[in-house]
């Protein structure tokens, strides 16, 4: 079964200097439960890709369908509401709110979303932060943890709301080998129960385990059998 289906989507950035064509008419069905990869150059296409998956940027035209809902015929306030209840996001600099506990991190996107609940929704947090392995460091802030466990405080707010899709922007940048290893079981770990992921990514060797890759370039997916 398809979660995500791609038709023809097309980026246009207009800019004082012309129009840049950063998408080219891309089309593609993820399937549910799967760990999706793109993979491509700086400047390929792949933080805009994310953008449009993700509902913060519109399409120039073309069409994007996430679990039957075209996402490209939202307008701006149902695309703020749909985001934050079916998609979950991780970035590559984890982007927790510095001044708030891990646990209130998590709950963010529920009050964000008006899903708040005053005991429903701290237990949840502190669930979600125990499937990563962080309940033990729930009240402690950001910068008083190493940035491993930042992405797993992360990757517990993405699944606040209990998104089928979660799209993730080179999750293991920023991170050391053995710890971007650590990651990647956990995503494993995530499609395993049903989640259907989207991960960008430099990283050939976590690609190669992937369930499926798709190779951009210049905005177009590419046949790329010899970068393994
Ligand atoms: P990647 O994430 O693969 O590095 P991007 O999606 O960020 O690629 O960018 C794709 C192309 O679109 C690049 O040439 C980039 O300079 C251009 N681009 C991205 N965002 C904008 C923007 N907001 N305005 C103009 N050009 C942009
Ligand atoms: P990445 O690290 O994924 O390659 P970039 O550094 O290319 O990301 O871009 C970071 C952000 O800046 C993205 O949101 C992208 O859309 C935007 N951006 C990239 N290139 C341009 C550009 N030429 N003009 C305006 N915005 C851009």
């Amino acid at each position: 079964p398809v979660l995500v289906k791609l038709r023809e989507v097309v980026k246009t950035y207009h800019t004082p200097a012309g129009d840049f064509p950063a998408l080219r008419g891309l089309s593609a069905d993820f399937e549910r439960g799967h760990l999706i990869g793109v993979i491509g150059k700086s400047g390929a296409g792949k933080s805009t890709l994310v953008n449009m998956l993700t509902g913060v940027d519109h399409l120039s035209s073309g069409e994007i369908w996430v679990d039957g809902v075209g996402v490209h015929a939202l307008n701006e306030n149902e695309l703020a509401l749909w985001r934050g209840r079916n998609v979950g996001v991780i970035y590559q600099s984890f982007q927790l709110l510095p001044n708030l506990t891990l646990l209130d991190n998590v709950m963010m996107p529920m009050d964000l979303c008006g899903l708040y609940h005053p005991q429903r929704s701290p237990q949840r947090a502190m669930e979600l932060l125990d499937l990563v392995e962080m309940a033990d460091q729930a009240f402690k802030i950001p910068s008083t943890i190493s940035g491993g466990q930042q992405q797993r405080a992360a990757i517990a707010r993405a699944l606040a709301n209990d998104p089928q899709l979660i799209v993730a922007d080179e999750p293991t940048g920023s991170l050391d080998s053995a710890t971007a290893e650590t990651i990647f079981l956990l995503f494993e770990r995530l499609v395993a129960q049903g989640k259907t992921i989207v991960m960008v990514t430099h990283d050939h060797s976590l690609a190669r385990r992937m369930t499926r890759i798709y190779h951009i370039a210049d905005g177009l997916w590419i046949d790329d059998e010899k970068d393994y």
